[in-house]
């Protein structure tokens, strides 16, 4: 399988090197040239499996050039090793016809765990076999940088620099990354919010000389592996619903648009999902170019749902690659109208968006209602995000096809407004409840390019 780029003017890759390169040099985003197919055979007998045999045949297609069987098969046993449920991603019923799909049974408690600690081990796998080094820099709303810090502490061919807004990630989310003392972890506290670090973090991937002088590798939900890793509880969660027989819906509570682009190349390998459902909090601009307003930044609100406060949608590029028939010159021609403000979907894309996404837009109001309400009536304590979600689900729901809504955090990750609106604290799991002893390692830092690469430039090891 080769990859491909969004913008179509970078050379094409095998799967190791769109994992280890991350954002093209042309800008884009690495695809791959065709999307497998599996059959319904195939998919039907992935009923009753584990999770990581899933995994393994769902994923294979994809890395088969770069990795040996048994390799791969080890890296999967590895990353979800440390997962603090057997079923990995587990589905829980709330009501007649809705399901919440768990992710947060990983190590920092999110779903990007599920992504993180596989690429963990690919990267670990892939460099010691090249006899190399990288220096991953990566920007987080909250929940990325903890789960990049989980997979890369402790690996002595990788430097951690994670990036996050000073001040507008949640406590449990801060001290995540701020605690782990191994001397290869750079937690970056920026003067700035989450569409600063990620526009500095892309600044750098186009700066060639830092690029190639640090080894830079990306790890933001731009790199593909990542977007891989999490085709695979589509998979599971469906066919443990009946599919191929019976058709889902999901809802995904989103901003970077990557873990629903993974349920798309799902849908496209053959899966039987009915609609993707797009939640959002008040910071809306998905919401509002699914509904024809076009996709025009506005200025970033704080949430209580921080990990989706996001203006910018960067894998929406590679939901558009596919509405627009896969021309890579009419994608880097938007993006470049991005840059002053936003464009408008032309009529086909629109048409092509809308055969599979639906959308919905959750004030905060709203959110915290949704907890209260979801712990009244199905004894759920959800996260903020995850309420999102569960409203926007409910809004969305046909009676005839079961919804399975995913649950992207653990309620404790944001506890302040889980006891706003619900009244109960909720515990950190046991394995993590000396957080708030440990003590912090941070640097803050000005949103300024050149502040930052000379930073890193005097911290990675030699
Ligand atoms: C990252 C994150 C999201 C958004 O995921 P995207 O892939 O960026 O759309 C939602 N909820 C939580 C808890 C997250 O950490």
């Amino acid at each position: 399988m080769k990859y491909i780029s969004t913008r179509g003017q970078a050379p094409e890759l095998t799967f190791e090197e769109a994992m280890l390169t991350g954002l093209a040099r042309d800008g884009g985003l690495y695809l791959p040239a065709e999307i497998p197919v599996m059959t319904q055979d195939e998919i039907a007998a992935l009923a009753g499996l584990n999770y990581e045999e899933i995994a393994f045949r769902v994923m294979w297609p994809y890395v088969s050039e770069s990795f040996a069987e048994d390799e791969f098969r080890q890296i999967i046993a590895r990353a979800y090793e440390g997962f603090g449920h057997d079923a990995r991603a587990p589905l829980k019923q709330l009501n007649e016809n809705h399901f919440l799909l768990e992710l947060f049974h990983g190590p920092t408690l999110a779903f990007k765990d599920f992504a993180m600690q596989l690429i963990g081990q690919l990267f670990q796998v892939a460099l010691k076999r090249r006899n190399d080094r990288v220096t991953i820099v990566g920007a987080t709303s909250g929940d990325t940088g903890s789960a990049a810090i989980e997979a890369f502490r402790g690996l002595d061919a990788v430097d951690v620099f994670i990036l996050f807004p000073h001040g507008r990630v949640s406590e449990v989310q801060r001290r995540q990354m701020t605690t782990p003392a191994d001397s290869n972890v750079h937690a970056l506290a920026v003067d700035g919010d989450f569409d600063d670090c990620q526009a500095a973090l892309k600044d750098m991937f186009n700066d060639f000389d830092f690029r190639d002088g640090v080894k830079l590798a990306g790890v933001n939900s731009i790199n593909f592996a990542r977007v891989l890793a999490q085709i695979v509880y589509y998979f599971s969660a469906a066919v443990s619903l009946g599919a191929p027989h019976r058709k889902v819906s999901f809802t995904v509570p989103t901003g970077n648009f990557g873990d629903i682009f993974a349920g798309y190349l799902a849908k496209r390998m053959g899966l039987p999902i009915d609609r993707l459902v797009v939640a959002t909090n008040q910071n809306d601009i998905l919401h509002r170019c699914l509904s024809g307003e076009g996709y025009f930044k506005g200025d970033t609100i704080p949430s209580i749902s921080p990990s989706m406060d996001i203006q910018v949608s960067s894998n929406f590029e590679r939901a558009l690659y596919y509405a627009y028939g896969e021309d890579g010159g009419a994608i880097a021609q938007l993006m470049d109208e991005l840059k002053t403000g936003g464009f408008n979907v032309s009529q086909g894309a629109m048409e092509a968006l809308r055969e599979n996404f639906d959308s919905g837009r959750v004030s905060e109001e709203e959110t915290l209602a949704t907890i209260k309400s979801t712990l009244d009536q199905s004894a759920e304590l959800v996260c903020p995000h995850t309420a999102i979600g569960i409203k926007v689900a409910e809004d969305h729901r046909a009676a005839d096809v079961p919804m399975i809504t995913l649950a992207t955090a653990h309620p404790a990750k944001f506890p302040a407004a889980v006891e706003k609106a619900s009244g109960e604290h909720p515990p950190l799991p046991s394995r993590m409840s000396d957080l708030y002893e440990r003590p912090e390692r941070v640097t803050r830092i000005a949103n300024d390019l050149g502040a930052l690469e000379d930073h890193i430039k005097r911290h990675i090891a030699e």
